[in-house]
């Protein structure tokens, strides 16, 4: 190692350098440190979450660092992906929202969090016994035979756009009255829809389930 030449460089968790200086104008380590990142409580945090200084060689340091210094590494902090929930719908339900229905009335509205996100379609295991002899569902082009209506399964991915309470009978004639209807966009029916087990409201589909979503989404592309 050169003095001379030498950096402290300062690492992210994800091994991306956010700051740098001569070990020949900040011998220490700690006032390197100290002068990235003045405040004792940030450094604290920093530390916590497991950011690092280390000292390069202007060789080390032309390989490790420069790049996050002009944006061609590869560690930029990526979002994480939105939340994915499934909605449990029962049929001949689920099939009329790919297939003309355009809201889905709840009691309550989407949360907020995931308004936009992406929702997956499910169709729950026992048909609604009313629904199968809803005028509105019989109307609807291509309804399939009741034993050809898929159930426990999903069916389709989209995105929940969001929700509205009631007024003045919108949505008709699918939009229940005094509810929240909600609303969606870009449904993509799975070629193959994927077994699942379904339950009430929102619910979170495990990192098993998604994987398979993922693949038959693919497919279905
Ligand atoms: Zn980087
Ligand atoms: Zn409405």
């Amino acid at each position: 190692m050169s003095a001379t030449t030498d950096h402290w460089v300062r690492f992210d968790p994800a091994g991306c350098a956010h700051s740098s200086a001569y070990v020949a104008e900040v011998p220490l380590a700690e006032d390197a440190y100290r002068r990235a990142v003045p405040k004792i409580a940030d450094r604290r945090r920093e530390a916590a979450a497991g950011w690092t200084l280390k000292r390069l060689t202007k060789e080390q340091w032309r390989e490790q660092a420069k790049p996050c210094f002009t944006g061609d590494c590869a560690h930029q902090v990526v979002e994480p992906p939105r939340e994915v929930r499934a909605l449990t719908v029962r049929q001949p339900y689920a099939w009329a929202l790919l297939h003309g229905k355009q809201v889905e009335n709840r009691t309550w509205p989407v949360p907020a969090a995931l308004v936009d996100s992406t929702v997956l379609l499910h169709a729950g295991r026992e048909p609604h016994r009313q629904g199968l002899h809803d005028p509105r569902v019989l109307g609807l082009e291509g309804l399939p035979a009741r034993e050809d209506l898929v159930t426990g399964a999903v069916l389709a991915v989209g995105r929940l756009t969001g929700s509205h309470l009631e007024t003045g009978g919108c949505c008709a004639p699918w939009g229940d009255r005094e509810v929240f209807h909600w609303t969606f966009a870009d449904w993509r029916p799975l070629k193959d829809p994927v077994p699942a087990t379904g339950t009430l409201g929102l619910w979170r589909p495990n990192a098993d389930l998604l994987r398979l979503i993922e693949e038959a989404d693919r497919v279905r592309a």
